[in-house]
């Protein structure tokens, strides 16, 4: 049966595998961007030299999060005078952007800011472990053609933004203030820079060709360049588990629970992060003791029985929450603006791909800003930046789909057919080889291919209904099979 099984798996696999290579690969690459209609006019003096004390910046960037220093360090070194407005300067202490993905890391290389997960007690990620009904499967990474300094990072978030503000601060044309962008400039159409207040409650204004907003998932300044729809699927409850030894080490874990999966995965080098996913926008009472409650009864009894007594003991010693928000990324091009990061476009933080997605993102905006020395037609350069949303698709269509979907398929159900995509999706990801190794690159960020994706998705499918019929189909199993297509589809 087992045996089977595998080889329907094989089959099924082999023959998508064999219409991805010979008929539809090589289509992927984006188009080049052209360039403006009307050149803008190259004033390398302004654009290269340090931005003297509290000189015209070229760029506003709001926020200086994992998008904001990122992006701000990226242009700063290509000689553009940043400033960069960030609310709260001092070290964030949050439960969100923890675990860098693999592709992520290649392009932080890529910006030059490998050394930023240096001397923070980084931990290495190869992969992660998949918990079900008390079996296991590990899904390793496929880093065997990279480097082997390669892999997935984990990290306190706040460790990690602060490193990268000192980058962002050591490029002498980059200048970190304080303050709270309260608005938008406007004038005729076109944003011309910032209203904020600084830190001693003074009103300023500050004015550059370009400003990017990048003020996270709470973001009050998209309104007026995007349309912000925003879903809230559920919430993660975040605790630290200290001194406790993971299954797998250096991996993630992803426990397939009742109602919705929980993740673990190190944050240093003695503590472990967990987060319960729990569906719906309200989450039990912190406050009362209903949250603990909570994790103690309905929980922990699902947890891997080595991670039990120290998930325990964590409830006590701090609880934090945080809304699992996801937005499809829906820009209004606005001359003179743009949205980069969570305030542009966010997914279920499931698979842990917001950092991957932000840092690839601003890869594609400094290569098309590059060959640009004056941004100051704000209309010319708005329309030639239009090319960004396609360039930017196979990485982040890719993740944000990837993580929209697994979220439903790993959470559990009340109809049997979820339920059986369920178990066909930990059984595929189970026969290891490329059943494995190709899901798991393109949650990475390692493979950006859309189509792979459809590949995999619906080889998950019709493993499942091939597992359904094989080998004795009943009326009730065909039933249930034709369902299967229905909601995977
Ligand atoms: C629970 C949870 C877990 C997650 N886990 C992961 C993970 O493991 N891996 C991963 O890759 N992604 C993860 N994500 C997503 C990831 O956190 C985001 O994609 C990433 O932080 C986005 O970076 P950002 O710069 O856009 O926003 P942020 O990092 O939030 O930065 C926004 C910055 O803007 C500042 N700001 C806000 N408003 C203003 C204003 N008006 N004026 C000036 N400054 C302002 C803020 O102070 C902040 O510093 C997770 C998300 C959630 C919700």
């Amino acid at each position: 049966m087992m045996l089977l099984r595998y080889l329907f798996g094989v089959a099924v696999a082999s023959l998508l595998g064999f219409l991805l290579l010979f008929g539809l690969q090589g289509r992927r690459r984006g188009r080049k961007p052209r360039a403006p209609a009307k050149a803008a006019s190259p004033r390398a003096e302004e654009c290269g030299s340090p931005m003297a004390g509290d000189g015209p910046a070229d760029i506003i960037v709001v926020g200086a999060g994992v998008a904001g220093s990122a992006l701000a360090y990226a242009l700063g070194k290509d000689g553009r005078r940043i400033l960069v407005i960030e609310r709260d300067l001092s070290e964030p202490d949050r439960i969100v952007g923890e675990l860098l993905q693999p592709g992520g890391y290649l392009k932080l290389i890529e910006l030059g800011l490998k050394d930023c997960v240096e001397e923070i007690d980084a931990q290495r990620v190869f992969g992660y472990a998949l918990f079900k009904d008390g079996r296991n499967t590990k899904l390793s990474y496929p880093l065997e053609n990279f480097d082997s300094d390669v892999a997935g990072r984990s990290f306190h978030n706040g460790r990690f933004i602060q490193r990268m503000r000192e980058k962002a601060a050591s490029i002498p044309n980059v200048r970190l203030e304080q303050g709270t962008v309260t608005s938008l400039i406007e004038e005729n159409g076109t944003i011309r820079g910032v209203s904020y207040k600084t830190k001693s409650g003074e009103e300023l204004k500050a004015y550059a060709p370009l400003t990017v907003v990048c003020d996270g998932c709470f973001s009050n300044l998209r309104r007026s360049l995007c349309s912000p729809k925003v879903d809230i699927p559920s919430c993660f409850v975040g605790l630290v588990l200290e001194n406790c030894q993971l299954p797998y080490p250096n991996h993630g874990h992803v426990i397939l629970a009742d109602p919705s999966p929980i993740l673990f995965y190190p944050i240093s080098s003695t503590e472990v992060r967990c987060l319960v996913d729990v569906p719906g926008q309200k989450v039990p009472s912190i406050a009362n003791g209903e949250m603990a409650n909570y994790l103690k009864t309905v929980v922990a009894p699902q947890l891997p029985e080595e991670l039990k007594d120290s998930f325990i003991s964590a409830i006590d010693k701090g609880i934090r929450t945080m809304p699992n928000r996801s937005m499809p990324a829906a820009p209004r091009p606005t001359p003179g603006a743009l949205l980069m990061g969570d305030a542009f476009n966010m997914r279920h933080p499931l698979t842990g791909g917001g950092m991957t997605v932000a840092l690839s993102d601003i890869v594609v905006l400094r290569n098309l800003l590059k060959p640009l020395h004056d941004l100051h037609d704000a209309p010319v350069l708005c329309r030639y930046l239009e090319s960004f949303y396609t360039l930017r698709k196979p990485v982040a269509s890719t993740i944000n789909t990837l993580a929209g979907a697994l979220y439903k398929v790993f959470s559990a159900s009340p109809d049997q057919a979820m339920n059986e995509m369920r178990q066909a999706c930990f059984d595929y990801l189970s026969l290891g080889g490329l059943f494995s190794t190709g899901p798991v690159s393109l949650l990475s960020g390692l493979n950006p291919r859309p189509l792979s994706l459809v590949v995999h998705f619906f080889a998950v499918a019709i493993y499942g209904v091939g597992r359904l019929l094989i080998p004795f189909p009943s009326p009730k199993r065909m039933w249930i099979g034709a369902r299967l297509i229905s909601v995977s589809g």
